[in-house]
């Protein structure tokens, strides 16, 4: 099941939710790494269920399955962008796939400098998407708090996360390490451990094993 990203690799946060133009509302305005135009990232494998160019070129991006919020709930998500300068690659009912890039910062819209505006919400999009909020402005259906939606992993370098506790994507331990022993049962001494190889990077690697080989790996 799909941990929704949060769709930065780049997380400054210049305006939280209910701020400023965000009151009564759960957006946030994202600028990324500097003034220029930074991707954003699908969060989930999603479908676009909206688009609205005569504003600020506004985006609903619907979860294709239900996904895992870092509190556990199992629910779709919808979330909408706003202030990409082209949304050309887009059409309604489009599939993007999970970490692709498919919408960008821009200034479409109230914007004065180049942005992502990001609206979380809980389910599936309903009615038109957005209503009138008490502050006069358009704001996502059952909008949610950004950090109770979106995880982080390593990929993402935070400058301002304006406070909020992301929750991060550990990297699945998917089996007990078997205790190193030698033929009398006695714990190997560390220096019988042979480091083979030093990471570069964090990625996936494979390797070719015989039968009954073992693979230690040094942390
Ligand atoms: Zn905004």
């Amino acid at each position: 099941m799909e941990k929704p990203l949060y769709p930065s690799k780049v997380m400054r946060i210049t305006q939280g939710y209910n701020e400023g133009s965000h009151i009564d509302s759960f957006a946030i305005d994202d600028a990324g790494t500097d003034t220029g135009k930074d991707s954003i990232y699908a969060p989930f494998t999603g479908i676009v269920k909206k688009i609205y160019q005569s504003d600020a070129n506004e985006v609903w991006l619907e979860s294709v399955d239900k996904v895992l919020y870092p509190d556990g709930t199992i629910d779709y998500m919808t979330i909408l962008f706003a202030h990409s300068d082209d949304v050309s690659n887009l059409f309604v009912g489009k599939k993007i796939m999970q970490n692709e890039v498919f919408y960008s910062e821009g200034t479409k819209g109230q914007a004065t400098g180049n942005h992502c505006h990001i609206e979380c919400a809980k389910g599936k999009f309903t009615g038109t998407g957005w209503h009138k909020n008490n502050a006069g402005n358009w704001s996502i259906n059952n909008g949610k708090k950004p950090e109770e939606c979106l995880w982080i992993d390593d990929t993402i370098t935070i400058i301002d996360k304006n406070n909020y506790n992301f929750k991060k994507i550990e990297p699945e331990i998917l089996e007990e390490t078997p205790p190193i022993t030698n033929e009398n049962n006695n714990p190997q001494q560390e220096t019988n451990i042979e480091l083979i190889f030093t990471c570069p990077k964090d990625d996936l690697y494979g390797i070719y094993l015989k039968k009954d080989e073992k693979l230690y790996l040094e942390k």
